[in-house]
């Protein structure tokens, strides 16, 4: 009993954790506990390990942590590629020698353990090729057909010129300061990847994260009809019947089952808890960046256009403030509306909010055609460079 309650708070406190790191700044949470959980996971205890630092060695620490945080932060390094490399080699590994003695088994034909191989080097191809690729560079050479592909719509793109470069900054591109150059459709600098996520490689980043998603859910899929096999080829359910007298039904089969396969397989339970974790993750991350796609915006534009309806907001809140007290010195004595609740109102706005973007996003053109910019980008296309060999 005590072991349950045990395994409740840990479910309960990791729920916790998880839900205030991915989602507490959301404006329902404004305010609440979870937001300053979120605040601390985020910037509070990196800050205090700092003044740590700091306290126990002086300055010449902080400058320490400092040049770091510079180096893995702000400076194009492959550590995160390197951790990449090392979690995916030591899960297949881990899979490797605790469960191909068991392949070809009750349930699985012996092709999985090639499959398997297959499966992790398209992976790594994809990593690979999205860590190499061009992210689509703005250089001198193809900004004319950049400025000409996407129009400035005035809202949030605007004529500019990279102050870096010092060439025109076609809408929908940004200059990434890690990688020190300006890339077109900019969506974000990936650290994983020590590369910008652009106009020519979103499609390669999508790829990648779909087939990881897929590398887990075939990783916990086999791995469970593994265990399924084992528990058929050892006659485990014959046993517990026949010689331990357990009552042949799920009820009572099942914890025994479940203790069973902890004892002997905790190794296979413990990977497919985490495959399973990280699809989790996956699928969400996949699902974002799809629905971006579809809807032809980039990771930095849902940025701005966030800075842009706040601003607006802003205003508006002003306007409607500016009003309000004229009303109420106009109306002194009239009884004051009940107060929207939050929950309301936070879906009111973000509804809402997402109308105004759709409506004014003038890069969506469809979500075929928004499809089809990210698999077959624009500077990959005979027209973009036979424009560029009219206008040069
Ligand atoms: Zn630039
Ligand atoms: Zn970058």
């Amino acid at each position: 009993m005590e072991v349950q309650w045990l395994l409740a708070c840990h479910g309960l406190v990791t729920l916790l954790v998880l839900v205030s790191f991915l989602c507490g700044n959301w404006p329902i949470f404004q305010g609440t506990f979870i937001q300053r959980i979120h605040f601390f996971l985020t910037f509070g205890a990196y800050d205090y390990f700092r003044r740590f630092i700091h306290f126990v060695c002086g300055s010449r620490g902080s400058n320490a942590v400092n040049s770091v945080e510079y180096y893995f932060c702000d400076r194009p390094n492959p550590i995160l590629q390197i951790m990449y490399l090392g979690i995916i080699g030591a899960t297949y590994y881990l899979i490797a020698t605790s469960s191909f003695s068991y392949i070809p088994g009750y349930y699985l034909s012996g092709q999985h353990r090639f499959m398997s191989f297959l499966a992790v080097g398209v992976g790594i191809l994809l990593f690979l090729l999205t860590s190499f690729s061009d992210p689509g560079t703005v250089t001198s050479a193809n900004v004319p057909q950049y400025l000409s592909a996407y129009p400035y719509d005035n809202i949030i793109f605007s004529e500019k010129e990279c102050s870096t470069c010092r060439i025109s900054k076609p809408a929908r591109s940004k200059h990434c300061s890690i990688c020190n150059r300006c890339v077109a459709r900019f969506d974000h600098h990936c650290g994983w990847m020590n590369n910008c996520i652009g106009e020519r490689n979103t499609r390669y980043f999508m790829a990648f994260i779909l087939w990881h998603f897929l590398i887990c859910i075939y990783g916990v899929v086999a791995l469970a009809l593994i265990l399924a096999g084992r528990l058929k080829e050892l006659k485990v359910i014959y046993i517990l019947t026949e010689y331990y007298g357990i009552e042949n039904s799920f009820r009572a089969l099942a914890p025994q089952v479940v203790q069973w396969l902890l004892g002997a397989y905790n190794t296979q339970i413990l990977i497919m808890m985490f495959l399973a974790l990280v699809s989790l993750l996956l699928a969400g991350f996949f699902t974002y960046h799809a629905k971006l796609c579809l809807t032809n915006t980039t990771t930095n534009e849902s940025f701005k256009w966030q800075e842009h309806l706040s601003w607006q907001r802003k205003v508006s809140e002003a306007k409607a403030s500016a009003e309000a007290l004229k009303a109420s010195l106009d109306e002194l004595g009239q009884e004051r509306k009940p107060q929207e609740s939050k929950w309301k109102s936070f879906f009111r706005r973000s509804r809402l909010e997402e109308l105004e973007v759709v409506k004014n996003n003038v890069y969506d053109r469809g979500f075929l055609n928004n499809i089809h910019e990210v698999i077959f980008p624009l500077s990959t296309r005979r027209s973009f460079w036979a424009n560029k060999s009219k206008s040069g």
